[in-house]
């Protein structure tokens, strides 16, 4: 991904511009502290041995432990682990929770291997990079293609060399000291941010018209909230195509039968319409749920909303936002909108600390408030500097890194 296209690395260089920080202490926490590499070997089904690379890039750790999650995936590499190591750090410091970034990843593409393989190598991947792990160092938790029954089985091989170990990685079962919360969190949070950026931008929220692309995990529970909000969800989609109703889906009916299916395919009610035409529709809000790049600059004049908020990781490209920067669209950046899964996750790691379990209601409502807390601290530092809400959230995030950083450095 070049620099012009890569919006964190775009954004990164503004930021630091705007808030005028020494060169050298920035160059210095844009270098990631420590990258990983591990062979891992285990043993498939037929007996046969087979061999993966597997990766832990830990990125910073000035204001608490490493902190992110376990992708895997064919493209996984090591230059997108430490780019998505990188966004973590500045995305724990919006927030401000107690973490640094760190991000790992198996280059494997797991639909070709059966349970019991993905297991064994889980486990060994897990012990591969245990030298640098721990519950006060860094703590991984469930990306891409990974999931609680993973995360059970990494818990389960540190706890047979340290010691039960609930802390080590977040995203667990509830059985084994995961949170109530966490399955819904960054749907939920990106639920909030529209309503707090509805609000800002003067939109009635009641009956606003709404487009989700991805209605997985995230997409699905931000539509969830949203509809309770009185939004009107007017289209959805996900791999198989959308579905558009300019009245507004029924979404309790669709978030059940994408919930039992894993796809909005055959659901009845709607209109079938591409993923291009979803893109186009007149809406107040986008949010792009599915995938990098979304919104790029070939589809980018297509763009008919109001306002985008970024729930999947780096959907917009920077040459699209500066485009719709020109167009006067705002869009609400990536590491405020979708900080709700991360925030859910260090309060996971906090009640394995506490051997204190909380309710959901304590749960949604500090998640509520570390959410409000974050989008209005980047709203009035981008009123004050007249930048766009990317930007402000880079700042307020690096600006917490750096003074931290010049505390225990300097
Ligand atoms: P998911 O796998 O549960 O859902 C992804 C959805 O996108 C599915 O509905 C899938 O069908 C759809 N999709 C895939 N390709 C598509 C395409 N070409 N067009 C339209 N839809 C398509 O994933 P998720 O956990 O919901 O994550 C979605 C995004 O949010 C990712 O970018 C992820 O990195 C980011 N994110 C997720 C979390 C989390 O807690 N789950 C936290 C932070 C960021």
């Amino acid at each position: 991904m070049s620099s012009s296209t890569n919006p964190t690395s775009t954004a990164y260089q503004k930021a630091v511009q705007e808030l005028g920080l020494k060169p050298n202490i920035a160059k210095a926490l844009e270098i990631p502290d420590r990258e990983l590499t591990v062979e891992v070997p285990f043993r498939r089904d037929n007996g046969e041995l087979e061999s993966v690379i597997g990766y832990r890039v830990q990125h910073n750790n000035t204001r608490g432990p490493f902190k992110g999650g376990i992708r895997y995936h064919q493209h996984v590499d090591i230059e997108e682990v430490r780019s998505l190591a990188t966004l973590m750090t500045w995305k724990t410091s919006l927030l401000d929770i107690p973490y640094g970034g760190g991000k790992g990843g198996i280059g494997v593409d797991p639909s070709k291997y059966s349970k019991t393989e993905i297991e064994r190598m889980s486990r060994r991947f897990f012990r591969s990079i245990d030298p640098i792990i721990g519950v006060n160092i860094d703590i991984p938790a469930p990306d891409v293609n990974t999931n609680a029954q993973i995360m059970s089985w990494f818990m389960d091989e540190y706890s047979q060399i340290h010691g039960y170990s609930p802390a080590i990685v977040t995203g667990k079962p509830l059985e084994l000291g995961g949170s109530e919360g966490r399955e819904a969190a960054t749907g939920r949070g990106t639920a909030i941010i529209t309503r707090e950026a509805a609000e800002k931008w003067g939109l009635e929220l009641k009956n606003s018209k709404v487009v989700i692309q991805g209605f997985g995990n995230v997409g699905s529970y931000a539509g969830k909230f949203l509809h309770e909000y009185g939004c009107k969800i007017i289209g959805v989609s996900d791999v198989t195509g959308g579905l558009y109703n300019p009245d507004g889906l029924d979404i309790p009916s669709l978030f059940e039968y994408n919930y039992q299916n894993r796809t909005i395919n055959g659901f009845k009610k709607g209109k079938k319409i591409s993923n291009e035409e979803l893109l186009a529709l007149d809406c107040d809000f986008l949010i792009p749920a599915a995938l990098g790049s979304a919104i790029n600059d070939s589809n980018v004049h297509l763009i008919n909303c109001k306002v985008i908020v970024e729930a999947a990781n780096g959907p917009v490209t920077g040459e699209a936002a500066n485009k719709l920067w020109d167009r006067k669209v705002p869009i609400i950046p990536d590491i405020l909108t979708n900080a709700g899964g991360v925030t859910v996750s260090y309060f996971e790691w906090v009640q394995n600390l506490q051997q204190f379990k909380w309710t959901e209601d304590d749960v949604n409502k500090k998640l509520e408030e570390k959410m409000v807390h974050a989008f209005d601290e980047v709203f009035a530092l981008k009123q004050q500097k007249k930048v766009p809400m990317r930007i402000a959230s880079f700042m307020v995030a690096i600006d917490r890194v750096y003074n931290a950083y010049t505390l225990r450095e300097g």
